[in-house]
């Protein structure tokens, strides 16, 4: 996605230990317009599926993700890092925060996510894969089914498609990011 790419080699900060920031207009402000396009490129290739549910994690999944079942017509849920004393039915497994390098509950009810959902799931970045994991079991506990997996920005370096391919799950990024050593981005054309 063109857009995407030239908007990560502007305004993306490259820092050690291999994190993107892209807090300019990603993680903490935000780009309504640069989301519009990032939802209506997920819509492009992931319309043939028969994908009826869009879920993410909180914090910066939420945008694409509303972006995505905007564009769809289709609900939107998304799995919570703490879990209110006032949730139903709840399902939660555990996820290891990258950034964070730490281990954090997710949490999300069975009331919104079930066996009669076809779950597309959209996050801002993969990494390790970790919390595509925790998604994934909290999908297989609910029994509903995952038609795939959509990111804005994948670190092709840090293997998590690999892992999840390996699973049988479709993998789709916006932008792929092939090396941030050095304080440079590279991403691929
Ligand atoms: P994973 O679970 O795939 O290892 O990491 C994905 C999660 O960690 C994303 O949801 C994102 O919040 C965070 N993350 C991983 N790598 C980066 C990065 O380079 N930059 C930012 N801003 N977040 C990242």
């Amino acid at each position: 996605m063109e857009l995407l790419r030239k908007r990560i080699l502007q305004d993306g900060r490259s820092f050690e230990g291999g994190i993107l920031k892209v807090d300019s207009f990603i993680n903490h402000q935000m780009d309504p317009v640069l989301m519009k396009s990032i939802g209506v490129e997920f819509v492009r290739r992931f319309a043939s599926t028969d994908v009826n549910k869009v879920m993410t994690i909180e914090a910066s999944g939420i945008a694409p993700a509303i972006m995505t079942g905007y564009l769809l017509d289709l609900p939107v849920v998304f799995a919570k890092k703490k879990s209110p004393r006032t949730i139903r039915n709840a399902i939660s497994t555990t996820v290891h925060s990258f950034t964070k390098d730490r281990d954090y509950e997710v949490v999300i009810s069975a009331d919104f996510l079930t066996p009669q959902d076809r779950v597309l799931f959209i996050d801002d970045f993969l990494a390790y894969g970790n919390a595509a994991l925790g998604v994934m079991d909290l999908i297989r506990q609910s029994g509903a089914k995952l038609v795939g997996m959509g990111f804005i920005i994948e670190k092709s370096f840090q293997d998590g498609r690999k892992m999840l391919e390996e699973q049988g799950v479709r993998v789709e990024s916006l932008a792929i990011i092939d090396n941030l050593s050095d304080g440079r981005i590279a991403i691929r054309e």
